[in-house]
């Protein structure tokens, strides 16, 4: 696993692998930490069940992450942002003997400080009782070094990682250590990460497979991982000191987290001198946003990634230049990585001619085995190529039919003369919402479990072409005089406790009766036009 050697590599240097807040990790100390983690998870419990991480961002979260991989489990981390429905949603798919709850909340308590009923099935190890932990195990059996044979390797998992799931449910994207080692070669030389000291900027969520692109190329290279809070991106004044004092020199993020900086005329390369890679993957980057970041950044090549979760958060890149902003066209989002290879297929399935608009399906070892625990949605998803992609075995291991692994995305695009891949929009209803991946099914199914709805539909609102925010339309059970705003107020407090704020719609309307079509199904198209 390159992550670990690469972390191994690095802990006989006084270099720095994370630094949060007032809190630093060295590569020496995430190396013994994460020795003492797996030696812990082990010798208590057998087998290889993944475990659970909830919590934000917290040097030891790293720890943790790195223990799991050595002990040979993935790791499934829960952002703070996931309400208890959601958590308990993963938990049961999971079944994890730990959870690292490295939070700081009291989520998982009660008011006298015990572990809730309903988590007591699982060992939650706080912050505390992890320093305890270590503490305890710099000396004896739990400080041994733990064995390469007994990391995380080949097709075993590295992390399952949840996102939005039509029925309601998320869904468990399963990366394993091949996928994500094909990643980091093809990655790590694009951030320039190369074994050089750099410091490289940690601001998406855990739970959201951006971040991956930050800390698997960043810990194998030997980089520092300079974090950014929820509660530090949530104050611009105190996230743009913490920018100036990171002295990065690498950045990752979406388009709409980089959108909200631009907005401060002082977020430019005079704030940020170090700075010479900037990387967007997950949703459209406006080509007004990468003309602002070309025109402020004038050392900095600003990349546009393109990739699904399922294939390991990117398969395609390119570099920004004049001539993309100074065409008329939406900005290509790459060609594709060398070891992979892309199909844009019609409706029936066939490959369509140069050129031409389908959906994108992609073929190679960055593919997930598919969805944790869900053969039904996997098979939906995912298959493997009859015909030979003519793909290398990059594995030291066995694995060649790995490469035949391929995952339908339900994008829309198409290859242009150049070998970029342009995005065309989505077959089905999953939106980006400010970077978050969102199936508009798993809102709506979720609304129809709040207390008094019969029906309902959510609708994007578009500005600028990008979506501006969600609006929900709702059918009653029982007629209610308290109007929309009062109604509209409870709905989004209750379906609060369901889902993550960022997938609650802003705006709530309630309606008599839904429109529905010839098909007998709610004509969406009518309520769009009508609204
Ligand atoms: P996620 O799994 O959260 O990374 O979301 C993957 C989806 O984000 C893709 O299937 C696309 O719909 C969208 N996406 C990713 N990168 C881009 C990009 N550069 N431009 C437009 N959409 C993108």
């Amino acid at each position: 696993m390159n992550i670990v050697s690469g972390i191994k590599k690095y802990a006989t240097t006084d270099r720095l692998a994370v630094v949060c807040n007032d809190e630093k990790l060295s590569y020496s100390d995430l190396d013994r930490y994460s020795d003492i983690i797996a030696n812990y998870i082990s010798d208590k419990y057998e087998g290889n069940t993944p475990l659970a991480i909830y919590g934000n961002k917290d040097v030891m979260i790293i720890a943790c992450m790195i223990g799991a991989l050595k002990s040979k489990r993935a790791y499934v981390p829960m952002d703070v942002s996931f309400p208890e429905q959601r958590v308990m949603d993963v938990l049961d798919s999971v079944g994890p003997n730990i959870v690292f709850d490295i939070s700081g909340k009291d989520f998982f308590y009660d008011e006298n400080g015990q572990v809730k009923e309903e988590y007591r099935s699982y060992e939650i190890i706080d912050k505390n009782a992890l320093m305890d932990l270590i503490a305890r195990g710099q000396e004896g059996p739990l400080s041994n070094e733990v064995a390469s044979e007994n990391w995380v390797e080949g097709d075993e998992n590295s992390y399952i990682l949840f996102t939005s799931g039509s029925t309601g449910k998320p869904k468990g994207v399963q990366i394993s250590a091949y996928n994500l080692d094909s990643f980091m070669r093809w990655m790590s030389p694009i951030l320039g990460l190369d074994g050089n000291e750099k410091v490289v900027m940690d601001q998406p969520a855990y739970s959201f497979d951006l971040s991956v692109s930050q800390l698997y190329p960043g810990l194998a290279n030997g980089a520092t991982l300079y974090s950014l809070s929820k509660d530090v991106v949530a104050d611009f004044k105190v996230l743009f000191e913490h920018m100036r004092e990171s002295n990065m020199e690498v950045w990752v993020s979406t388009p709409s987290f980089v959108g909200m900086c631009l907005v401060d005329k002082e977020f430019n390369q005079d704030m940020l001198p170090k700075l010479r890679k900037m990387l967007y993957i997950g949703e459209v980057l406006p080509v007004e946003v990468a003309r602002k970041l070309r025109e402020r950044f004038p050392e900095v090549d600003i990349i546009n990634g393109y990739g699904p979760t399922e294939a390991t958060v990117g398969i395609s890149h390119v570099v920004i230049n004049d001539e993309h902003i100074g065409s008329d066209k939406s900005l290509p989002v790459g060609i594709p990585m060398p070891n992979c290879k892309i199909k844009i297929v019609g409706e029936d399935g066939n490959e369509v001619e140069k050129g031409q608009k389908g959906e994108i399906v992609i073929i190679g070892p960055s593919v997930s085995k598919g969805y944790y625990k869900n053969e039904e949605k996997t098979k939906e998803a995912f298959y493997l190529e009859t015909s030979d992609p003519g793909l290398e075995n990059e594995s030291p291991i066995e694995l060649a039919d790995l490469r035949f692994r391929a995952y339908r995305t339900g994008d829309l695009g198409s290859i242009d003369e150049t070998g970029n891949i342009r995005y065309a929009g989505r077959k089905d209803f999953q939106i980006k919402l400010n970077g978050y991946r969102i199936e508009i099914e798993d809102i709506e199914n979720n609304l129809r479990k709040v207390e008094n709805i019969r029906n309902a539909v959510v609708l994007p609102v578009y500005k600028n072409e990008k979506i501006a925010y969600l609006k929900a339309i709702v059918e009653l059970e029982l007629e209610n005089d308290l109007g929309n705003l009062k109604n509209g107020i409870r709905i989004k407090k209750d379906l609060a406790k369901l889902i993550p704020d960022y997938m609650v719609p802003r705006n709530v309307t309630i309606i008599d009766k839904l429109p529905m079509n010839t098909n007998g199904k709610i004509d969406r198209k009518k309520l769009a036009e009508e609204l």
